[in-house]
């Protein structure tokens, strides 16, 4: 492809394209080709001062609009979003590589969020107390923070940012929003339609680029509040600089989740169960299940079961009805099949290889197929690390108290599932397990956007989840206003510390 073919990936402020000046890019990539499909700008600092100043401006008058002119954009937003999804889905296909109908399943977890925010009259409503002292009133209520940084990954470039912007946008917010750089393009999608929604000009903003922009966000005064979804060491870096600078921070980082399977399981359900969840958006999901920890004497022929299933997807172009797309970058390929190259060396049973999937689409696609590996040790480096991708490691315990001990000592604790038909077992696992998101049966338990999303110990820093009602307190901050209105005949002077009377 010609230079002059490849599109111009450039920054979004005030409503407007914004190319950026620092002349800096890197390629984004179709993964089920190969092919350089556009180049991303990466912002160097004047590019961030000039996309943080447009959100910072926008803040007081979007502060002060009414909660019916806010709810009435989110309305509009969601109406567009509902009826064009389509059209981002591809977008996301054409640089994540999932496959369509996964895209779109992203979209729709995406617009829950944006559905739960046109609730935001009712979801910001604050306490008052009449009478509190004798003729004292009390109010609380929550206010906006002023501009907030969001920070995605690569994985979900439309449902992560709206697991945030919908909520602090409604909430009189001004975001600015830093995609990942592998498939930046959804992010502008998204600001077209705020844009078209009627929302105002800097109150959703886009800042293309790397590290540069990520510090950026973090030093920049303006910039009251950061929501990072990543990795789990850039995940505490973020937090500990930005929590330095005196931000509000939630970074939420990676994971490694594991679906226990008790003997009494319908084994047939489970390895279902199994293959969707490990192999879904090629396990480049930080729900994606990749330890199952099958207990006691089940596990030949749960990994037969599995192994069946696994042999049946088909791997290939997202745009071709396939069932699992490619990886998102030649590189990250190459180290998820490490993991498997590892995995031989140290005596684990590759019961199904993905390294020579024959892949329906482009020869240079970065293609690795379904992986499923038996008899994983808890030192072997494809369970201590976390993957990523389309491989699944099987453990073989005894018991269900040897499970539960094997996932709490795990440094990650963001998503876990325990298939069984025992209710008093399943019970037990959600009360003692220290995971923050917890299926029964359920392979993938991302809540509702009404409830909250987030991990525990390594997969979240600070102590906030996304959307829901902690998502709202997130965006914003409490006030309590006490109230008196005296007549002129009750003055009088005392300087004692006030007391209810
Ligand atoms: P990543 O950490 O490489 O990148 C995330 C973001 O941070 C990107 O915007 C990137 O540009 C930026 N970044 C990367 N390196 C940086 C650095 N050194 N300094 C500052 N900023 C930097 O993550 P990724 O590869 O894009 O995404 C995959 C990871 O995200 C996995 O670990 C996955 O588990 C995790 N994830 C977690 C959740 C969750 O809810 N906990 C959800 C989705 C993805």
């Amino acid at each position: 492809m010609a230079t002059s073919d490849l599109s111009r990936i450039g920054h979004w402020a005030n409503n407007k394209a914004f190319p950026g000046t620092s002349g800096r890019t890197a390629a984004v990539t179709n993964p089920a080709t190969g092919a350089v499909t556009g180049e991303v700008a990466l912002a160097h600092v004047e590019d961030c001062h000039a996309v943080i100043e447009a959100a910072a401006a926008a803040f007081p008058a979007w502060r002060d609009t009414s909660l019916a002119k806010r709810t009435a954009i989110m309305f509009r937003f969601r109406e567009l979003l509902n009826e064009r999804k389509g059209e981002l889905a591809e977008i996301i296909t054409g640089e994540h590589g999932k496959v369509l109908s996964d895209a779109l399943g992203e979209v729709t977890r995406g617009q829950e969020v944006v559905e739960f925010a046109c609730g935001i009259p009712h979801l910001l409503k604050g306490g008052f107390s009449e009478n509190a002292s004798t003729g004292v009133d009390v109010t609380s209520i929550r206010q906006p923070l002023g501009v907030v940084g969001i920070i995605s990954p690569f994985n979900f470039p439309a449902m992560v940012p709206m697991w945030f912007f919908p909520v602090a946008i409604a909430a009189g917010n001004t975001v600015v929003l830093k995609p990942s750089e592998k498939d930046p393009s959804a992010a502008l999608w998204l600001a077209e339609l705020w844009a078209e929604a009627g929302l105002p000009a800097g109150v959703f903003n886009v800042l293309q680029g790397d590290k540069v922009a990520v510090d950026e966000l973090l030093s920049h005064r303006a910039v009251k509040a950061i929501s990072f979804v990543g990795s789990t060491p850039v995940a505490q870096y973020v937090y500990a600089a930005g929590t330095a600078e005196g931000k509000r921070v939630q970074a939420l980082g990676g994971a490694k989740n594991h679906a226990v399977v008790l003997p009494d399981a319908d084994l047939d359900l489970a390895a279902d169960a199994m293959v969707n969840a490990g192999f879904g958006s090629a396990g480049e999901r930080c729900m994606a299940i990749s330890a199952v920890v099958a207990v006691g004497a089940i596990a030949d022929e749960l990994v037969a079961k599995i192994a069946e299933r696994a042999r049946l997807v088909r791997t290939g172009d997202g745009t071709r009805d396939c069932d699992m797309g490619p990886l998102v970058t030649a590189a990250h390929r190459d180290r998820v099949a490490s993991y498997i190259d590892g995995a031989e060396r140290e005596g684990a049973a590759i019961v199904v290889d993905g390294r020579q999937v024959v892949a329906d689409g482009g020869r240079d696609g970065f293609w690795l197929g379904p992986t499923v590996v038996d008899r994983v040790t808890t030192t072997m480096s494809c369970y201590t690390d976390e993957i990523f991708g389309p491989v699944l490691s099987v453990l073989r315990v005894d018991s269900y108290d040897e499970a539960l001990e094997l996932i709490n000592a795990n440094p990650y604790g963001n998503g876990t599932a325990i298939f069984t038909n025992d209710g008093g077992a399943a019970r037990r696992f959600h009360n003692e397990v220290e995971v923050g998101m917890v299926g029964i049966n359920v392979p993938i338990p991302v809540p509702m956007a009404y409830y909250s999303f987030g991990g525990w110990k390594s997969s979240l820093f600070g102590d906030t989840h996304a959307h829901g009602t902690e998502g709202v307190h997130f965006f914003t901050r409490g006030k309590v206003v006490t109230t008196r209105w005296r007549g002129p005949s009750q003055g009088g002077l005392n300087l004692g510390f006030p007391q209810t009377v």
